[in-house]
Protein backbone atom coordinates (compact mmCIF):
# COMPACT_ATOMS: atom_id res chain seq x y z
CA UNK A 1 0.00 0.00 0.00
CA UNK A 2 1.25 3.21 -0.85
CA UNK A 3 2.12 5.96 1.82
CA UNK A 4 0.21 9.20 1.99
CA UNK A 5 2.07 12.52 1.06
CA UNK A 6 0.59 15.40 2.83
CA UNK A 7 0.85 19.21 1.52
CA UNK A 8 1.54 22.35 2.83
CA UNK A 9 -1.49 23.82 3.97
CA UNK A 10 -2.24 27.85 2.52
CA UNK A 11 -5.39 29.79 2.53
CA UNK A 12 -7.53 27.53 4.59
CA UNK A 13 -6.39 23.81 2.14
CA UNK A 14 -3.74 22.08 1.02
CA UNK A 15 -1.41 23.56 -1.62
CA UNK A 16 0.64 21.55 -3.90
CA UNK A 17 4.15 22.74 -3.98
CA UNK A 18 6.00 22.94 -7.53
CA UNK A 19 9.41 21.43 -6.60
CA UNK A 20 7.84 17.96 -5.59
CA UNK A 21 10.56 17.89 -3.01
CA UNK A 22 9.56 16.07 0.08
CA UNK A 23 10.45 14.23 3.34
CA UNK A 24 9.67 11.61 5.17
CA UNK A 25 8.15 11.04 8.83
CA UNK A 26 8.83 7.61 10.88
CA UNK A 27 7.17 6.34 13.49
CA UNK A 28 9.97 6.04 16.48
CA UNK A 29 8.24 3.40 18.02
CA UNK A 30 8.34 1.05 15.20
CA UNK A 31 11.31 2.36 13.04
CA UNK A 32 8.93 3.15 10.03
CA UNK A 33 8.09 5.41 7.71
CA UNK A 34 4.35 6.24 8.06
CA UNK A 35 4.05 9.06 5.58
CA UNK A 36 5.64 11.70 3.23
CA UNK A 37 5.45 15.16 3.65
CA UNK A 38 6.13 18.04 0.83
CA UNK A 39 8.63 20.55 1.40
CA UNK A 40 7.00 24.11 1.38
CA UNK A 41 9.60 25.58 -1.70
CA UNK A 42 9.54 29.16 -2.70
CA UNK A 43 5.84 29.34 -4.70
CA UNK A 44 4.76 27.57 -1.45
CA UNK A 45 6.51 30.26 0.69
CA UNK A 46 5.16 33.27 -1.68
CA UNK A 47 1.99 31.71 -1.18
CA UNK A 48 2.07 31.63 2.70
CA UNK A 49 3.00 35.04 3.11
CA UNK A 50 0.38 36.22 0.00
CA UNK A 51 -2.60 34.41 2.08
CA UNK A 52 -1.51 35.49 5.65
CA UNK A 53 -1.75 38.98 4.61
CA UNK A 54 -4.82 38.89 3.20
CA UNK A 55 -5.87 36.30 6.55
CA UNK A 56 -4.61 39.31 8.70
CA UNK A 57 -7.01 41.74 6.67
CA UNK A 58 -10.22 39.70 7.82
CA UNK A 59 -9.11 38.87 10.68
CA UNK A 60 -7.87 42.05 12.70
CA UNK A 61 -10.86 43.84 11.73
CA UNK A 62 -13.39 41.48 13.23
CA UNK A 63 -14.63 42.28 16.86
CA UNK A 64 -12.56 40.15 19.71
CA UNK A 65 -15.69 38.79 20.73
CA UNK A 66 -16.34 37.27 17.36
CA UNK A 67 -12.79 35.73 17.37
CA UNK A 68 -13.25 34.49 20.93
CA UNK A 69 -16.51 32.82 19.57
CA UNK A 70 -14.76 31.01 16.56
CA UNK A 71 -11.58 30.54 18.00
CA UNK A 72 -14.12 28.30 20.66
CA UNK A 73 -15.62 26.21 17.89
CA UNK A 74 -12.17 25.29 17.48
CA UNK A 75 -11.58 24.29 21.16
CA UNK A 76 -14.32 22.15 21.36
CA UNK A 77 -13.33 20.36 17.69
CA UNK A 78 -10.46 19.45 19.31
CA UNK A 79 -11.94 17.95 22.55
CA UNK A 80 -14.46 16.13 20.04
CA UNK A 81 -11.22 14.59 18.07
CA UNK A 82 -9.26 14.22 21.63
CA UNK A 83 -8.55 10.72 20.75
CA UNK A 84 -7.87 11.07 16.92
CA UNK A 85 -5.55 13.77 17.57
CA UNK A 86 -3.60 12.10 20.17
CA UNK A 87 -3.13 8.74 18.04
CA UNK A 88 -1.82 11.23 15.58
CA UNK A 89 1.01 12.32 18.20
CA UNK A 90 1.62 9.37 19.48
CA UNK A 91 2.64 7.26 15.84
CA UNK A 92 4.83 10.91 14.92
CA UNK A 93 6.37 10.90 18.77
CA UNK A 94 6.63 7.23 20.12
CA UNK A 95 5.08 8.86 23.14
CA UNK A 96 2.62 6.52 25.10
CA UNK A 97 -1.23 7.12 24.44
CA UNK A 98 -2.32 6.94 27.95
CA UNK A 99 -0.09 10.74 28.13
CA UNK A 100 -1.26 11.86 24.87
CA UNK A 101 -5.29 10.87 25.63
CA UNK A 102 -5.00 13.09 28.38
CA UNK A 103 -2.38 15.95 28.00
CA UNK A 104 -1.36 16.96 24.56
CA UNK A 105 -4.49 17.85 23.24
CA UNK A 106 -5.91 18.96 26.18
CA UNK A 107 -3.68 21.65 27.22
CA UNK A 108 -3.45 23.03 23.82
CA UNK A 109 -7.43 23.12 23.53
CA UNK A 110 -7.31 25.00 27.32
CA UNK A 111 -4.65 27.50 26.09
CA UNK A 112 -6.46 28.56 22.96
CA UNK A 113 -9.82 28.67 25.31
CA UNK A 114 -8.25 30.47 27.91
CA UNK A 115 -6.72 33.27 25.11
CA UNK A 116 -9.97 33.33 23.19
CA UNK A 117 -11.33 34.30 26.73
CA UNK A 118 -9.06 36.95 26.86
CA UNK A 119 -9.08 38.42 23.54
CA UNK A 120 -12.57 40.83 24.62
CA UNK A 121 -10.60 41.84 27.67
CA UNK A 122 -7.62 43.71 26.31
CA UNK A 123 -8.07 47.99 27.38
CA UNK A 124 -6.55 50.61 25.88
CA UNK A 125 -6.01 53.55 28.05
CA UNK A 126 -6.76 57.37 28.10
CA UNK A 127 -5.26 60.24 29.59
CA UNK A 128 -5.73 63.95 29.92
CA UNK A 129 -2.63 66.02 29.65
CA UNK A 130 -3.55 70.18 30.62
CA UNK A 131 -6.45 70.10 27.74
CA UNK A 132 -5.25 67.72 25.44
CA UNK A 133 -5.25 64.01 26.12
CA UNK A 134 -3.74 60.73 24.52
CA UNK A 135 -5.00 57.20 24.63
CA UNK A 136 -3.65 54.20 23.38
CA UNK A 137 -4.70 51.11 21.49
CA UNK A 138 -3.62 47.50 21.59
CA UNK A 139 -2.55 46.38 17.51
CA UNK A 140 -2.17 43.68 16.40
CA UNK A 141 1.49 42.59 15.10
CA UNK A 142 0.77 41.33 11.56
CA UNK A 143 1.79 38.51 10.67
CA UNK A 144 3.72 36.05 13.31
CA UNK A 145 5.93 32.76 12.78
CA UNK A 146 5.14 29.92 15.00
CA UNK A 147 8.58 27.18 14.61
CA UNK A 148 8.45 24.09 16.91
CA UNK A 149 9.59 21.13 18.28
CA UNK A 150 9.44 17.67 18.42
CA UNK A 151 8.11 16.83 21.67
CA UNK A 152 4.58 18.10 22.18
CA UNK A 153 3.87 19.41 18.06
CA UNK A 154 0.21 19.77 18.50
CA UNK A 155 0.30 21.30 21.84
CA UNK A 156 2.97 23.69 20.50
CA UNK A 157 1.22 24.71 17.65
CA UNK A 158 -2.08 25.46 19.75
CA UNK A 159 0.47 27.34 22.46
CA UNK A 160 1.65 29.85 20.07
CA UNK A 161 -1.36 30.22 17.95
CA UNK A 162 -3.69 30.62 20.37
CA UNK A 163 -2.23 34.17 22.11
CA UNK A 164 -1.33 35.23 18.16
CA UNK A 165 -4.70 34.45 16.85
CA UNK A 166 -6.73 36.14 19.94
CA UNK A 167 -4.84 39.47 19.59
CA UNK A 168 -5.90 39.47 15.99
CA UNK A 169 -2.58 38.40 14.25
CA UNK A 170 -2.00 36.11 11.17
CA UNK A 171 0.02 32.80 11.75
CA UNK A 172 2.32 31.06 9.76
CA UNK A 173 3.50 27.61 11.61
CA UNK A 174 6.29 25.24 10.71
CA UNK A 175 6.44 22.37 12.94
CA UNK A 176 9.53 20.05 13.15
CA UNK A 177 10.05 17.97 10.25
CA UNK A 178 10.39 15.12 12.93
CA UNK A 179 6.32 15.49 13.88
CA UNK A 180 4.75 17.18 10.87
CA UNK A 181 1.18 16.27 10.85
CA UNK A 182 -0.43 17.91 14.54
CA UNK A 183 -0.52 21.51 12.60
CA UNK A 184 -1.84 20.45 9.65
CA UNK A 185 -4.62 18.53 12.05
CA UNK A 186 -4.77 21.77 14.09
CA UNK A 187 -5.12 24.12 10.37
CA UNK A 188 -8.23 21.97 9.47
CA UNK A 189 -9.70 22.29 12.57
CA UNK A 190 -9.33 26.01 12.73
CA UNK A 191 -11.10 26.23 9.42
CA UNK A 192 -13.75 24.20 10.13
CA UNK A 193 -14.45 26.06 12.92
CA UNK A 194 -14.69 29.43 10.71
CA UNK A 195 -11.33 30.78 10.89
CA UNK A 196 -10.84 32.44 7.64
CA UNK A 197 -8.45 31.65 5.29
CA UNK A 198 -4.99 32.51 5.83
CA UNK A 199 -4.99 33.38 9.50
CA UNK A 200 -3.49 30.28 10.19
CA UNK A 201 -0.91 28.17 7.08
CA UNK A 202 1.11 25.66 8.08
CA UNK A 203 4.53 25.27 6.43
CA UNK A 204 6.65 22.36 6.02
CA UNK A 205 10.40 21.84 5.97
CA UNK A 206 13.51 21.46 8.42
CA UNK A 207 16.18 24.08 9.36
CA UNK A 208 15.47 26.24 5.75
CA UNK A 209 12.28 26.85 5.90
CA UNK A 210 12.89 27.65 9.54
CA UNK A 211 15.45 30.22 8.31
CA UNK A 212 12.76 31.60 5.73
CA UNK A 213 10.14 32.55 8.05
CA UNK A 214 13.14 34.46 10.53
CA UNK A 215 14.28 36.20 7.82
CA UNK A 216 11.13 37.38 5.75
CA UNK A 217 10.51 40.28 6.28
CA UNK A 218 6.69 40.53 6.25
CA UNK A 219 7.13 38.36 9.44
CA UNK A 220 6.86 40.51 12.64
CA UNK A 221 7.33 38.16 15.56
CA UNK A 222 8.68 34.80 16.03
CA UNK A 223 7.93 32.25 18.32
CA UNK A 224 10.22 29.75 18.84
CA UNK A 225 10.72 26.39 20.71
CA UNK A 226 13.84 24.07 20.59
CA UNK A 227 17.36 24.10 21.20
CA UNK A 228 19.67 26.99 22.84
CA UNK A 229 21.98 26.20 19.65
CA UNK A 230 18.89 27.15 17.08
CA UNK A 231 17.29 30.25 19.25
CA UNK A 232 20.55 31.67 19.16
CA UNK A 233 20.34 31.37 15.20
CA UNK A 234 16.95 32.28 14.94
CA UNK A 235 17.12 35.17 17.01
CA UNK A 236 20.37 36.21 14.82
CA UNK A 237 18.47 36.21 11.89
CA UNK A 238 15.24 37.41 13.29
CA UNK A 239 17.37 40.67 13.63
CA UNK A 240 17.24 41.55 9.97
CA UNK A 241 14.29 43.25 10.08
CA UNK A 242 13.91 43.67 13.90
CA UNK A 243 11.52 40.89 14.79
CA UNK A 244 9.92 40.25 17.68
CA UNK A 245 11.24 36.76 19.27
CA UNK A 246 9.76 34.61 21.59
CA UNK A 247 12.55 31.77 22.89
CA UNK A 248 11.50 28.38 24.39
CA UNK A 249 14.72 26.54 24.80
CA UNK A 250 16.28 24.05 26.94
CA UNK A 251 16.61 23.14 30.19
CA UNK A 252 18.99 21.64 32.50
CA UNK A 253 16.23 21.97 35.42
CA UNK A 254 17.30 21.12 39.75
CA UNK A 255 15.22 19.63 41.77
CA UNK A 256 16.05 19.95 45.19
CA UNK A 257 14.73 17.19 48.28
CA UNK A 258 15.44 18.77 51.74
CA UNK A 259 15.36 16.34 54.70
CA UNK A 260 11.98 17.18 56.05
CA UNK A 261 10.53 16.31 52.39
CA UNK A 262 7.85 13.80 51.63
CA UNK A 263 10.16 11.29 49.99
CA UNK A 264 7.67 9.27 47.88
CA UNK A 265 6.33 12.22 46.65
CA UNK A 266 9.59 13.50 46.12
CA UNK A 267 10.54 10.05 43.87
CA UNK A 268 7.27 10.83 41.91
CA UNK A 269 8.27 14.19 40.75
CA UNK A 270 11.85 13.05 39.79
CA UNK A 271 10.20 9.91 37.98
CA UNK A 272 7.64 11.97 35.97
CA UNK A 273 10.56 15.00 35.54
CA UNK A 274 12.71 12.90 34.18
CA UNK A 275 10.98 9.65 32.33
CA UNK A 276 7.75 11.17 31.42
CA UNK A 277 7.67 11.67 27.65
CA UNK A 278 10.52 9.38 27.63
CA UNK A 279 12.57 12.23 28.86
CA UNK A 280 11.78 14.32 26.40
CA UNK A 281 10.65 17.07 28.46
CA UNK A 282 12.20 20.87 28.43
CA UNK A 283 11.44 21.32 31.96
CA UNK A 284 12.69 18.16 33.02
CA UNK A 285 14.52 17.90 36.59
CA UNK A 286 17.13 16.26 35.66
CA UNK A 287 19.73 17.37 38.05
CA UNK A 288 18.12 15.65 41.38
CA UNK A 289 19.87 17.00 44.64
CA UNK A 290 18.98 15.18 47.45
CA UNK A 291 19.64 16.18 51.27
CA UNK A 292 22.39 13.41 52.39
CA UNK A 293 19.99 12.56 55.40
CA UNK A 294 17.17 11.16 53.14
CA UNK A 295 19.63 10.29 49.93
CA UNK A 296 19.64 6.15 51.14
CA UNK A 297 15.89 6.16 51.44
CA UNK A 298 14.88 8.25 48.36
CA UNK A 299 17.49 6.24 45.77
CA UNK A 300 16.32 3.14 47.64
CA UNK A 301 12.50 3.86 46.54
CA UNK A 302 13.43 5.76 43.39
CA UNK A 303 15.58 2.23 42.41
CA UNK A 304 12.86 0.00 43.26
CA UNK A 305 10.10 1.92 41.26
CA UNK A 306 11.84 2.59 38.39
CA UNK A 307 12.21 -1.05 38.57
CA UNK A 308 9.31 -2.47 38.65
CA UNK A 309 6.45 0.34 37.58
CA UNK A 310 7.61 0.84 33.87
CA UNK A 311 6.51 -0.48 31.11
CA UNK A 312 8.08 -0.12 27.96
CA UNK A 313 6.31 -1.10 24.57
CA UNK A 314 3.65 -0.09 21.53
CA UNK A 315 2.43 3.04 22.90
CA UNK A 316 -0.75 2.56 21.71
CA UNK A 317 -1.47 0.34 24.10
CA UNK A 318 -2.83 1.55 27.02
CA UNK A 319 -0.71 -0.05 29.59
CA UNK A 320 2.65 1.37 28.09
CA UNK A 321 4.03 4.37 30.02
CA UNK A 322 7.48 4.43 28.15
CA UNK A 323 7.47 5.64 24.94
CA UNK A 324 10.27 5.30 21.93
CA UNK A 325 12.51 8.38 21.65
CA UNK A 326 12.21 10.34 18.63
CA UNK A 327 14.35 8.82 16.39
CA UNK A 328 17.72 6.62 15.88
CA UNK A 329 19.81 9.57 15.52
CA UNK A 330 18.75 10.98 19.06
CA UNK A 331 18.56 7.52 20.87
CA UNK A 332 22.49 7.12 19.83
CA UNK A 333 23.27 11.06 21.14
CA UNK A 334 21.28 9.74 24.23
CA UNK A 335 23.17 6.49 24.50
CA UNK A 336 26.60 8.15 23.86
CA UNK A 337 25.67 10.55 27.23
CA UNK A 338 25.37 7.48 29.04
CA UNK A 339 28.53 6.22 27.97
CA UNK A 340 29.93 9.54 29.23
CA UNK A 341 28.50 9.10 32.51
CA UNK A 342 30.57 6.15 33.10
CA UNK A 343 33.41 7.12 31.91
CA UNK A 344 33.34 10.40 34.01
CA UNK A 345 32.52 7.97 37.08
CA UNK A 346 29.38 7.83 37.77
CA UNK A 347 27.57 5.49 39.16
CA UNK A 348 24.57 3.20 37.00
CA UNK A 349 21.77 2.63 39.34
CA UNK A 350 19.45 0.87 36.49
CA UNK A 351 18.87 1.19 33.03
CA UNK A 352 21.83 2.42 30.50
CA UNK A 353 20.51 0.83 27.28
CA UNK A 354 18.31 0.26 24.86
CA UNK A 355 15.53 -1.49 25.04
CA UNK A 356 13.53 -3.96 22.96
CA UNK A 357 10.11 -4.91 24.16
CA UNK A 358 7.77 -7.67 23.11
CA UNK A 359 5.09 -5.46 21.36
CA UNK A 360 7.33 -2.72 19.48
CA UNK A 361 10.95 -4.53 19.29
CA UNK A 362 12.36 -2.10 16.52
CA UNK A 363 11.62 1.09 18.28
CA UNK A 364 14.09 3.43 19.50
CA UNK A 365 13.68 2.47 23.42
CA UNK A 366 16.18 3.64 25.93
CA UNK A 367 15.56 2.19 29.79
CA UNK A 368 14.72 4.47 32.29
CA UNK A 369 18.28 5.47 33.47
CA UNK A 370 19.74 6.68 36.66
CA UNK A 371 23.23 7.68 38.14
CA UNK A 372 24.47 8.34 41.52
CA UNK A 373 27.46 9.72 42.32
CA UNK A 374 27.45 12.16 39.99
CA UNK A 375 29.20 15.67 40.67
CA UNK A 376 28.69 18.78 39.60
CA UNK A 377 31.41 18.65 36.49
CA UNK A 378 30.44 15.63 34.79
CA UNK A 379 28.93 16.38 31.23
CA UNK A 380 25.98 14.05 32.25
CA UNK A 381 24.89 16.46 34.78
CA UNK A 382 26.31 20.14 33.03
CA UNK A 383 24.57 19.34 29.51
CA UNK A 384 20.74 18.48 28.34
CA UNK A 385 20.48 15.26 27.08
CA UNK A 386 16.14 15.31 26.76
CA UNK A 387 16.17 11.48 27.45
CA UNK A 388 15.17 9.30 30.35
CA UNK A 389 18.34 10.30 31.97
CA UNK A 390 18.34 10.97 36.12
CA UNK A 391 21.26 12.34 37.81
CA UNK A 392 21.67 11.85 41.52
CA UNK A 393 23.28 14.55 43.64
CA UNK A 394 24.01 15.23 47.27
CA UNK A 395 24.06 18.37 49.22
CA UNK A 396 24.61 18.81 52.97
CA UNK A 397 23.53 22.60 53.18
CA UNK A 398 20.83 24.70 51.62
CA UNK A 399 23.22 27.94 50.65
CA UNK A 400 25.14 25.07 49.30
CA UNK A 401 22.88 23.43 47.38
CA UNK A 402 21.14 26.98 46.17
CA UNK A 403 24.59 28.21 44.56
CA UNK A 404 25.38 24.63 42.42
CA UNK A 405 21.27 24.48 41.35
CA UNK A 406 22.08 27.85 40.20
CA UNK A 407 25.30 27.01 38.02
CA UNK A 408 24.33 26.87 35.00
CA UNK A 409 24.13 28.56 31.98
CA UNK A 410 20.30 27.73 31.85
CA UNK A 411 17.37 28.46 33.76
CA UNK A 412 14.03 27.24 32.79
CA UNK A 413 12.73 25.09 35.96
CA UNK A 414 13.31 24.31 39.41
CA UNK A 415 11.08 22.26 41.79
CA UNK A 416 11.60 22.28 46.05
CA UNK A 417 10.32 19.22 48.16
CA UNK A 418 10.07 20.37 51.81
CA UNK A 419 7.47 20.68 54.57
CA UNK A 420 8.72 23.64 56.00
CA UNK A 421 7.10 26.44 53.80
CA UNK A 422 9.28 29.29 54.83
CA UNK A 423 12.35 27.45 53.66
CA UNK A 424 10.80 26.06 50.37
CA UNK A 425 9.56 29.82 49.34
CA UNK A 426 12.81 31.17 50.53
CA UNK A 427 14.73 28.35 48.18
CA UNK A 428 12.56 29.15 45.07
CA UNK A 429 12.84 32.38 45.34
CA UNK A 430 17.02 32.41 45.22
CA UNK A 431 16.72 30.24 42.13
CA UNK A 432 17.42 31.50 39.09
CA UNK A 433 14.63 30.04 36.95
CA UNK A 434 11.22 30.91 35.20
CA UNK A 435 9.31 27.84 35.69
CA UNK A 436 9.08 26.73 39.54
CA UNK A 437 7.22 23.83 41.58
CA UNK A 438 6.76 23.36 45.52
CA UNK A 439 5.89 20.10 46.56
CA UNK A 440 4.63 19.26 42.78
CA UNK A 441 6.67 19.22 39.56
CA UNK A 442 5.62 19.56 35.88
CA UNK A 443 1.90 21.15 36.06
CA UNK A 444 1.74 23.91 33.53
CA UNK A 445 -1.86 25.10 33.30
CA UNK A 446 -2.54 27.63 30.46
CA UNK A 447 -3.16 30.60 33.26
CA UNK A 448 0.67 30.13 34.34
CA UNK A 449 3.13 31.74 32.63
CA UNK A 450 6.43 29.92 31.26
CA UNK A 451 9.74 30.59 29.67
CA UNK A 452 13.13 30.52 30.84
CA UNK A 453 15.35 32.49 32.80
CA UNK A 454 19.17 32.97 31.41
CA UNK A 455 19.73 31.07 28.12
CA UNK A 456 16.93 29.15 28.45
CA UNK A 457 14.46 31.61 26.67
CA UNK A 458 13.44 34.87 25.93
CA UNK A 459 9.78 35.89 26.76
CA UNK A 460 7.10 33.64 27.71
CA UNK A 461 4.21 31.50 26.85
CA UNK A 462 0.61 31.30 28.09
CA UNK A 463 -0.36 33.91 31.03
CA UNK A 464 -2.20 36.79 30.46
CA UNK A 465 1.38 38.58 29.51
CA UNK A 466 1.57 36.42 26.36
CA UNK A 467 -1.19 38.08 25.09
CA UNK A 468 0.23 41.52 25.38
CA UNK A 469 3.28 40.26 23.65
CA UNK A 470 1.20 39.27 20.94
CA UNK A 471 0.30 43.43 20.47
CA UNK A 472 1.63 46.41 20.10
CA UNK A 473 0.67 49.81 21.52
CA UNK A 474 -0.18 52.79 19.72
CA UNK A 475 0.07 56.02 21.41
CA UNK A 476 -2.72 58.56 20.01
CA UNK A 477 -2.60 62.11 21.08
CA UNK A 478 -5.52 64.46 20.71
CA UNK A 479 -5.00 68.22 20.14
CA UNK A 480 -7.80 69.92 21.88
CA UNK A 481 -6.26 73.79 21.56
CA UNK A 482 -4.94 75.30 19.02
CA UNK A 483 -1.14 74.38 18.24
CA UNK A 484 1.61 77.32 19.89
CA UNK A 485 3.65 77.54 16.69
CA UNK A 486 7.49 79.49 16.79
CA UNK A 487 7.08 79.38 12.58
P1 LIG B 1 15.64 22.05 17.27
O1 LIG B 1 16.24 23.32 17.76
O2 LIG B 1 16.52 21.07 16.61
O3 LIG B 1 14.47 22.33 16.23
C1 LIG B 1 13.36 23.13 16.58
C2 LIG B 1 12.71 23.67 15.34
O4 LIG B 1 13.60 24.60 14.71
C3 LIG B 1 12.39 22.63 14.27
O5 LIG B 1 11.13 22.95 13.70
C4 LIG B 1 13.51 22.82 13.25
O6 LIG B 1 13.15 22.44 11.94
C5 LIG B 1 13.71 24.31 13.32
N1 LIG B 1 15.03 24.80 12.91
C6 LIG B 1 16.20 24.13 12.90
N2 LIG B 1 17.19 24.96 12.50
C7 LIG B 1 16.63 26.17 12.27
C8 LIG B 1 17.14 27.43 11.85
N3 LIG B 1 18.43 27.62 11.61
N4 LIG B 1 16.27 28.47 11.74
C9 LIG B 1 14.97 28.32 12.02
N5 LIG B 1 14.43 27.13 12.41
C10 LIG B 1 15.25 26.07 12.53
O7 LIG B 1 14.91 21.41 18.55
P2 LIG B 1 14.22 19.98 18.65
O8 LIG B 1 15.30 18.96 18.64
O9 LIG B 1 13.11 19.91 17.68
O10 LIG B 1 13.55 20.04 20.11
C11 LIG B 1 14.21 19.69 21.29
C12 LIG B 1 14.63 20.95 22.03
O11 LIG B 1 13.51 21.79 22.25
C13 LIG B 1 15.19 20.66 23.41
O12 LIG B 1 16.34 21.45 23.60
C14 LIG B 1 14.08 21.13 24.34
O13 LIG B 1 14.52 21.51 25.62
C15 LIG B 1 13.50 22.26 23.58
N6 LIG B 1 12.11 22.53 24.02
C16 LIG B 1 11.85 23.64 24.77
C17 LIG B 1 10.56 23.89 25.22
C18 LIG B 1 10.24 25.11 26.07
O14 LIG B 1 9.08 25.45 26.16
N7 LIG B 1 11.21 25.75 26.66
C19 LIG B 1 9.53 23.02 24.88
C20 LIG B 1 9.82 21.90 24.11
C21 LIG B 1 11.13 21.67 23.68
Amino acid sequence: MSLPTYQNYIHGKALANKSRETFSVTNPATGKVIYHVEVADEFVQKQAIESAKAGFEKWSTMTPIERTRILNKAVALLRERNDELATVEVLDTGKPIQEANCVDVETGADVIEYFAGLAPTQLGTQQQVGSDFFYTRKEALGICAGIGAWNYPLQIACWKSGPALAAGNACIFKPSEETPLGAIKLAEIFTEAGVPDGVFNVVQGAAEVGQWLTTNPDIEKVSFTGEVSTGKKVMQSAASNLKDVTMELGGKSPLIVFDDANVSQAVSAAMLGNFYTQGEVCTNCTRVFVHRSVYQSFVDELISRTNSNIIAGDPLDPEVNLGALISENHRNLVLSYIEKGKQEGATLLTGGHTLSPESAPNGFFVAPTVFTDCTDDMTIVKEEIFGPVMSVLVFDDEQEVISRANDTVLGLAAGVFSQNIQRAHRVIHQLKAGICWINSYGNSPAEMPVGGYKQSGVGRENGVETLNSYTQTKSVYVGMTDIESPF
